[in-house]
C-alpha cells in the first residue's frame, strides 16, 4: 500500500481548488471519506433502510443487524470486552456531555475535585466547568510542562483523594502531545477516582485499546477517522454505565411506560433515546474496516514520516514559530512571524491548500501559548510528501506577500 494508491480511494481529493490540485491538510478538523465509506452509507439507504429494534419485517431485521453489527465492530476495534459498553452518540462532544450529566452530576458533590488540563478542547473543558457549577465541586488543572506535555510527576502531585474525576485528551488537537493515559489511569485509580479520555484525535491515528488503558470512559468521533459526521462513541466500563442516569428520554430507551413513571431498557440502549444514527453507524463500521485493512502500522509510520518531513522544511524556512513538543502526532501548529494565521490560511487557500486557522476550540491553551490564534496543518493517511512541498511553497509565497 502506498499513499498514492490510498489517495485514489478519496474522490474529494481529485479536484482543483482555485485553479490548483487540492491539498487537504485539515484532517484534525475532519477527515476525508473513502469511496468504501460513501458506498456503505449509500448501499444502506438503497437496500436496508428501516427503523431498528422494532420491525418484524425482513428489511427492518437487516437494518437492526447492520446497526448492532457496527456496535460489535467498534467493541472489537477499541478492545472493549462487552458490546453493552459501547454507546453510539453524535460525536465526542455528545459523549462527554453524556458522562458529565449522567455520571458526574450524580456522583460528584461539593468538596470533590474534577481535574483536567489546559490543553483540552472546549468539548472536554466546558462540560466540566458546568458540572463544577452545578455540584459545587472544584475544577482544577494539572500544570503543563513548558514544552506542552504533562509529566507523571505533576499528575502524582495533582491527584488527591478529593479527585473524583480526571478528564484528559489522549492526543492534543493543537500541540500533537500524546498523553500517557495508562500511567495516568493507574495514579487516579489508586486515589479512587475515574478517568475519562477524549480520544477524538487519537483513534484516527493510533491503535487504542481501552482494556489496556484501563480508562473508565473513552469518547471519540467517526468523522475524524474516515467515517461520516454525526456518529461517535462513548465507551464506558459496565459497572459505571450501570450507575449512570439517562439524560435523554423517549422512544427506543424504555422498557415499560406507565402514566406517571417508566423503566429503562438495559445497556446500552437506555442511553440511545429516539431513532438512532443507523446510517452513521454503518458508515463508521465501514471506516473501521477501511482503516484496519490499510493497517495502523502503515498509518502511524506514514503520518510520522510526513510530520518529520514537514517539520524539517518548516524549520528551514525560518521566520516561523512551531508550537508543541518534539515527539508529537501528525499535526503542526505554527505562526509565521508578523503574519496573522487567518492571512496565512487565506494565501494558502488561494493555492488550493486547506489548513486551519483560529483558536482550534482551545482558547485556554491559546492563552497558555500567549497567542490569540495559530495556523495548523494536519496530516493523514492520504497525504503525500508532495502535499508538504506544496505547503512549504505556499508559506514561502505568504512570507513574500506579507514580508
Ligand atoms: N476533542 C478533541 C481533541 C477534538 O479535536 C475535537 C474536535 O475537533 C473534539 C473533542 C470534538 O469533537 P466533535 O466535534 O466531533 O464532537
Amino acid at each position: 500500500m502506498c499513499a498514492r494508491d490510498i489517495r485514489r480511494d478519496f474522490p474529494i481529493l481529485d479536484q482543483e481548488v482555485n485553479g490548483y490540485p487540492f491539498v487537504y491538510l485539515d484532517s484534525a478538523a475532519t477527515s476525508q471519506k473513502p469511496s468504501q465509506v460513501i458506498e456503505a452509507v449509500s448501499d444502506y439507504y438503497r437496500q436496508d433502510n428501516s427503523n431498528v429494534h422494532r420491525g418484524v419485517h425482513t428489511v427492518g431485521t437487516r437494518a437492526t443487524e447492520a446497526y448492532e453489527g457496527a456496535r460489535e465492530s467498534v467493541r472489537s476495534f477499541i478492545g472493549a470486552s462487552k458490546t453493552e459498553e459501547i454507546i453510539f452518540t453524535r460525536g465526542t462532544t455528545e459523549a462527554i456531555n453524556l458522562v458529565a450529566r449522567g455520571y458526574a452530576d450524580k456522583h460528584i458533590q461539593a468538596g470533590d475535585e474534577i481535574l483536567i488540563t489546559q490543553m483540552e478542547h472546549h468539548s472536554n473543558l466546558i462540560p466540566w466547568q458546568q458540572v463544577a457549577k452545578r455540584t459545587g465541586a472544584t475544577l482544577s488543572y494539572i500544570p503543563m510542562e513548558p514544552d506542552g506535555t504533562i509529566s507523571l510527576e505533576q499528575v502524582r502531585q495533582s491527584v488527591t483523594r478529593q479527585t473524583k474525576l480526571v478528564a484528559i485528551t489522549h492526543l492534543s488537537n493543537v500541540l500533537g502531545t500524546i498523553n500517557p493515559i495508562a500511567d495516568i489511569t493507574k495514579i487516579v485509580h489508586a486515589h479512587g477516582g475515574v478517568v475519562l479520555v477524549d480520544g477524538a484525535q487519537a483513534v484516527p491515528h493510533m491503535t487504542v485499546n481501552v482494556t489496556a488503558l484501563d480508562c473508565d470512559f473513552y469518547a471519540f468521533s467517526g468523522h475524524k477517522m474516515c467515517g461520516p459526521t454525526g456518529i461517535g462513541v462513548l465507551y464506558g466500563k459496565r459497572e459505571l454505565l450501570e450507575v449512570m442516569e439517562p439524560v435523554q428520554f423517549g422512544g427506543e430507551m424504555i422498557d415499560f411506560v406507565e402514566l406517571y413513571d417508566s423503566t429503562w431498557k438495559e445497556l446500552p440502549w437506555r442511553f440511545e433515546a429516539g431513532t438512532p444514527i443507523i446510517a452513521g453507524a454503518v458508515g463508521l463500521k465501514a471506516a473501521i474496516d477501511y482503516l484496519t485493512e490499510v493497517g495502523y502500522d502503515y498509518i502511524e509510520a506514514h503520518v510520522a514520516m510526513l510530520t518529520d518531513y514537514a517539520m524539517k522544511q518548516l524549520r528551514a524556512l525560518g521566520g516561523i514559530t512551531i508550537y508543541g513538543p518534539e515527539h508529537r502526532s501528525g499535526l503542526i501548529t505554527f505562526n509565521l512571524d508578523d503574519v496573522h494565521p487567518h492571512d496565512t490560511a487565506t494565501v494558502l487557500d488561494s493555492y488550493g491548500i486547506a489548513v486551519r486557522a483560529g483558536h482550534h476550540c482551545a482558547q485556554p491553551l491559546m492563552k497558555w501559548l500567549e497567542v490569540t490564534a495559530t495556523a495548523r496543518a494536519s496530516f493523514y493517511l492520504y497525504n503525500t510528501t508532495e502535499d508538504v512541498d506544496r505547503l512549504v511553497e505556499g508559506l514561502k509565497n505568504a512570507k513574500e506577500f506579507f514580508g
